[in-house]
């Protein structure tokens, strides 16, 4: 078992819109270069990785066309009941636990075939959120995952690590991949390295996935500052956390995709707008749905 420390004031991490992000998978090239590449930088043109291409992936971009359906999956939402018992020991998340700003049904809310809707595509990028009380760090037997007293940011040291796995069976975002090569576990450092690299010009002491994103899609600051400009931005366009049931309290916010001139999503943004009260047993179908897709 490993302890995590005190909460800390300071929580490092990134903000992705899903309203601008277009999939083009230039975050996850771009970390990949950075922390699995050994370079960063244009690649040559000729076998830019070798002949055996290797090494993992500490961000992927998953894209979905959502059309309207109804999730009638009732395993996870009797799992997730909130106040139920959860297998890792937590309660789920209340009503209270889940922010007034918790979207509200952003996506459609699905089916109903006889009144099909435009089907609206959605890119999904993945990597560790950060968590604030994950069991990723808390499994680990050799102290190898841990979580930052200073910045929150959660890391593996590769000294320690003797990749039995347990941490990614214990992350539910599946955001940890196991190193063959290296035969350690590896996961999204929130490039450390560089935000912290006094050698480097400020402006280029960011995440690389955030400072390669076409779309300014990504943002990265400190989500324990009401006032930073990251907070701000989760406040102002309803901000929310991936499976807030899981009680991890992941750092990252995801923002939703706004409502389309088609009307595609403008219904349940307009109830998001005036339903002051969360019933998260029929609330965030977005995370409903992101739920099942990351159960499969
Ligand atoms: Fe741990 Fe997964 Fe949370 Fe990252 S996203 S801190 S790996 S539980
Ligand atoms: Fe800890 Fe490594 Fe095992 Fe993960 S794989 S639990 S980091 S020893
Ligand atoms: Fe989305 Fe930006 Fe990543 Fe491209 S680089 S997939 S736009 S977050």
């Amino acid at each position: 078992m490993t302890m995590l420390p005190p909460p800390s004031p300071r929580k490092l991490g990134l903000v992705i819109d899903l309203d601008t992000c277009v999939g083009c998978h230039a975050c996850a090239v771009a970390c990949k270069e950075w922390n699995d590449g050994g370079q960063f930088g244009p690649l040559p043109d000729e076998n830019p990785y070798g002949a055996d291409p290797i090494g993992v992936w500490f961000n992927r971009v998953h894209t979905y066309e959502v059309t309207r359906f109804e999730i009638r999956d009732s395993g996870p939402a009797e799992r997730q009941a909130p106040g139920a018992a959860l297998p890792n020991g937590r309660a789920a998340a209340t009503a209270q636990d889940v922010p007034a700003q918790q979207p509200r049904g952003f996506f459609p809310r699905i089916s109903n075939l006889e009144s099909p809707t435009p089907a609206l595509t959605v890119h999904f990028p993945r990597s560790c959120l950060h968590c604030e009380t994950p069991d990723c760090v808390t499994v680990c037997p050799t102290g190898a995952s841990y979580k930052r007293a200073e910045d929150g940011i959660v890391l593996v040291d590769e000294d320690k690590c003797i990749g039995c796995k347990l941490c990614s069976w214990a992350c539910p975002y599946g955001a940890r991949e196991y190193s063959t090569v290296k035969g350690t576990m590896q996961k999204c450092t929130l490039c450390v390295d560089r935000i912290y690299n006094e050698t480097f010009d400020e402006y280029d002491r960011q995440p690389a996935c955030v400072m390669a994103c076409p779309t300014r899609a990504r943002h990265f600051g400190d989500l324990g500052d009401p006032d930073s400009a990251v907070s701000k931005l989760v406040t102002e366009r309803g901000g929310y956390d991936l499976m807030p049931e899981m009680g991890y309290k992941p750092v990252n916010k995801y923002l939703p995709p706004r409502p389309r001139r088609d009307g595609c999503g403008a219904d349940a943004a307009k109830a998001a707008a005036t339903d002051a009260t969360v019933d998260f047993a029929a609330a965030s179908p977005l995370l409903r749905w992101m739920d099942k897709l990351l159960s499969r």
